[in-house]
């Protein structure tokens, strides 16, 4: 089974209306890997003036919360997301988790949630340094993983793609090695197949995370279990265009 390569730029909380507008202009005129598919997350403002903009590819929001409308201050739903064009979004990224403390059952209902309403999921997993270092990182994947796997049904899994980002590369520099995250996506793989089906196992995409860079990719993307990348950093500078393009 193909699965096509995935790349995703998780613009986190930076840029402008000037810059947005000049990272959509960049990646427009650029020449792109055509059998790639290409997904950019602007902060919640821009996503609408992004959503009419790019034509390169589609449109994530960073996240949004389990229910449709209320009382919740500060939050916006997968709907409002859909409404102003986007068809995806990031949810369970390591930056929730860790500074917001947003906890598996969370997830899970946030991920339930936007399936429901028609977006597709980048739901990311990772470890921390601590849990690496301890021997725990399939342990703490495979938790994350199994709040979700709960939550939703076999078929919805056709809606998801899986960010492998380990928190201790995240920004940092420093980089899972292609065999670590080969390890960690062909685990997954595993996990899948035994627990939700050998179709959904083989048919997920598996995303890696964590200091990708036009450096590093090409030999990442290599990697049988590794369908793509959720890049930061990166997908603000010109070698964004690198990455989309690593296979060639
Ligand atoms: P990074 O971020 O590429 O800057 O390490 C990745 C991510 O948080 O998705």
């Amino acid at each position: 089974m193909t699965r096509q390569f995935i790349v995703g730029g998780n613009w986190k909380m930076n840029g402008s209306q000037a810059t947005v507008d000049s990272l959509v202009q960049g990646l427009n005129s650029a020449t792109l890997d055509k059998s790639v598919e290409v997904v950019v997350a602007p902060p919640a403002l821009y996503v609408a003036k992004v959503a009419q903009t790019f034509k390169a590819g589609q449109v994530a929001g960073q996240n949004t919360y389990c229910a449709s409308k209320g009382a919740f201050t500060g939050e916006i739903s997968p709907e409002m997301l859909k409404d102003v064009g986007a068809q995806w979004v990031i949810l369970g990224h390591s930056e929730r988790r860790h500074v917001f403390g947003e906890n598996d059952a969370l997830v899970a209902k946030k991920v339930k949630h936007a399936l429901a309403v028609g977006m597709q999921v980048m739901f990311c997993v990772g470890e921390t340094l601590d849990e690496r270092e301890a021997n725990r990182t399939t342990e703490v994947v495979f938790q994350q993983l199994q709040a979700v796997a709960d939550a939703i049904d076999e078929a919805e899994w056709a809606h998801v793609v899986i960010a492998y980002e380990p928190v201790w590369a995240i920004g940092t520099g420093k980089v899972a090695t292609p065999e670590q995250a080969q390890e960690v996506h062909a685990a997954i793989r595993g996990w899948l197949s035994d627990k939700v089906s050998a179709a959904v196992s083989q048919a997920t995409r598996i995303m890696y995370g964590g200091s990708v860079n036009a450096g590093n990719c090409k030999e990442l993307g290599k990697k049988p279990d590794v369908d793509g990348f959720l890049v930061g950093g990166a997908s603000l500078k010109p070698e964004f265009i690198d990455i989309i393009n690593c296979q060639q």
